[in-house]
């Protein structure tokens, strides 16, 4: 757990330091609108005393300008440290934010694989939010609170300072249950704000599964699911809640010890005429206007507790360091990349405690297609992870052209590959954005021509500048390959790493995919996983994995010729093929 004091020292010089100036003029007025209400009660005295006891006619005209004045006074700076504060509250948590967001790109992937996505959103929503407005909180506290505070028990003390001693007097015995308080306030906002990510994640699931969750007929099961997961949030957020309203009512007891105090105290003064009306009233003023700063300074710790455990949060993020960067002295990009063999030599990779590649080696000629063949869960995805180093193996090397993966700057290293998955991965921008993305435009037209995008460009309502929904949903899964086979064309990478591509479709789409990526992979350096081993039957080189290893390799004829798994595993798909086509 970070301390409070290098959380709050984080977010000053991070974040408020460059609106210190703003910061320091809304305190000002703060200040002032505090100082205003020991003068409003200081004017009591004299509005009692010589208007009401006196009779003095003349001393309306002034006494009651300057009640307007305070108020007037109060109106203006009030406003404007609010207008401030806000401003400064919004622009802060703007900052977090985009910071946030720019670091969490440069992370792991293994991070967004422990952190869900509804958790990640939650921080960069709810928590930077929480950290920055606590901040009008706490300088309010400080400007206005204090100074109110201070002034009233100026005035106060002015009139009598054993009375307000008197009032005073329960406060010190607060202490001890307030600290309490806080601890827990803190302890059960976090805990709150720990179950609202698990509530995003949980929203996030539903409605990205919500085709399976119809289909499976399972809408009650997962309505109640949420349901609990909201009663357990309700808990939290209402315990957390009570903790922060205890604060003020522990106050409003000292305030009527107090109260009861000086009553019984001074109530014979006046009886006796020791002293004025008017000085009652005015102490009585301030002594009833000190409860509501005072009470907000209280208010202060526990929101600062329970934005603290925001903070907290968004820290730990902020420590979290990518361990995949550019190396500080890079090999420069590859002179001939089209001519660059990819080799891998006993690369061992696990997936925390899973061993998943179990010193994989091979080689992928320049200019030839590889493919990778083996059983679900053989380890041939995660190849392509390494390869790409968006994950880096736990030992052994990857070269390309000679020089190892780890040496290349990420840019360069990721300006050699494109990849095209099963599920295209589009964003919900148009056909064109999810093409183009930051490239030059130049060759839009053949890309899509040559990906077979222009031929159902037609069908979509808005053509090109159709949207193609959240994930790409919009689009049928053909129509996605086609789009990020257009991508990988207009990228024009020298290596292309198709992870069964065209695995998801039906036999009409598969062709025009095919063919898509058969211009695609022309020239370049191609490895290829196929599930469906009909489809690398062309390949040059066959690598056959199983268990993270690579047990053979060759080409087709070759392999089915030595009778290995290759053979085996081609038995049986065709076998299953046959029987399938006589069925039909
Ligand atoms: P293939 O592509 O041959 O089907 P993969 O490379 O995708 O195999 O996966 C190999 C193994 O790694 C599988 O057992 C899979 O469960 C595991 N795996 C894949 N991704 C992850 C992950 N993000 N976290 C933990 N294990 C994973």
């Amino acid at each position: 757990m970070t301390d409070a004091r290098t959380l709050s020292r984080w977010l000053w010089r991070g974040y408020l330091h460059r609106h210190a100036a703003v910061i320091g003029v809304a305190v000002c007025l703060m200040a002032i609108e505090g100082g205003m209400l020991g003068l409003l009660s200081y004017m009591i005295k004299p509005m009692f005393d010589q208007i009401f006891i006196a009779g003095d006619r003349a001393a309306i005209g002034w006494v009651a300008g300057a009640v307007f004045g305070i108020f007037a006074i109060r109106a203006i700076a009030g406003f404007g440290q609010r207008v401030l504060m806000m401003g400064v509250g919004q622009r802060v948590s703007a900052a977090l934010q985009s910071d946030m967001v720019a670091h969490m790109l440069r992370l792991d992937s293994a991070f967004f694989q422990a952190n869900a996505p509804g958790v990640l959103i939650e921080r960069v929503r709810g928590d930077t939010l929480a950290a920055s407005t606590i901040w009008a909180v706490v300088f309010s506290a400080l400007g206005r609170d204090t100074v109110a505070l201070l002034s009233l028990l100026a005035v106060a003390i002015s009139i009598d300072p054993i009375w307000t001693l008197i009032a005073v007097a329960g406060a010190p015995v607060l202490m001890g249950p307030m600290v309490l308080l806080q601890r827990w306030v803190r302890r059960s906002t976090r805990r709150a704000r720990n179950i609202a990510a698990g509530l995003a994640t949980r929203l996030d699931e539903t409605f990205h599964g919500i085709d399976t969750i119809k289909l499976n007929t399972i809408e009650a099961r997962e309505g109640a699911r949420y349901a609990d997961a909201v009663d357990g949030f309700v808990d939290a957020q209402v315990r957390s809640e009570a903790g922060q309203a205890g604060i003020p009512a522990m106050m409003d007891i000292v305030a009527g010890i107090g109260f009861f105090g000086v009553l019984s105290y001074g109530g014979l003064q006046i009886i006796e005429g020791s002293k004025t009306v008017g000085e009652f009233m005015s102490f009585f003023t301030a002594m009833a206007l000190v409860f509501e700063p005072l009470r907000r300074i209280g208010n202060v710790s526990g929101a600062w507790q329970a934005a603290l455990a925001s903070l907290e949060r968004l820290h730990l993020i902020f420590d979290e360091q990518p361990t995949i960067t550019s190396p500080d002295l890079p090999a420069p990009p590859l002179a001939n990349p089209h001519q660059a063999d990819v080799v891998l030599q006993d690369v061992a990779f696990a997936y925390g405690d899973l061993p998943v590649l179990h010193g994989a080696s091979f080689t992928a000629r320049a200019g030839q297609t590889t493919a990778l063949v083996g059983a679900s869960g053989a380890g041939k995805s995660t190849v392509f992870r390494v390869l790409t180093r968006l994950a880096d193996p736990q030992s052994g090397h990857i070269r390309i052209g000679g020089t190892d993966v780890a040496a290349f700057t990420l840019p360069d290293l990721r300006a050699l590959f494109s990849v095209v998955t099963q599920d295209a991965q589009l964003f919900d921008e148009t056909v064109r954005e999810n093409v183009v993305l930051d490239r030059d435009d130049a060759r839009l037209t053949d890309v899509l021509d040559a990906a077979h995008v222009a031929d159902f460009l037609p069908k979509l309502a808005r053509g090109l500048d159709t949207r193609a929904g959240p994930r790409g949903s919009g689009l049928s899964g053909g129509q996605r390959q086609r789009v990020a086979i257009a991508r990988a064309l207009l990228r024009d990478t020298p290596i292309l790493l198709l992870d069964e591509a065209t695995s998801a479709l039906d036999a009409q789409s598969e062709a025009v995919v095919q063919d898509a990526l058969d211009r695609l992979a022309k020239g370049r350096t191609t490895l290829v996983i196929a599930h469906r081993l009909a489809t690398i039957r062309q390949a040059d080189k066959i690598v056959v994995m199983d268990q993270g290893r690579v047990v053979d390799e060759g080409t087709h004829d070759a392999l089915i010729a030595r009778g290995g798994l290759y053979a085996d595993l081609y038995r049986l798909q065709f076998a299953d093929e046959s029987r399938l086509g006589s069925a039909e």
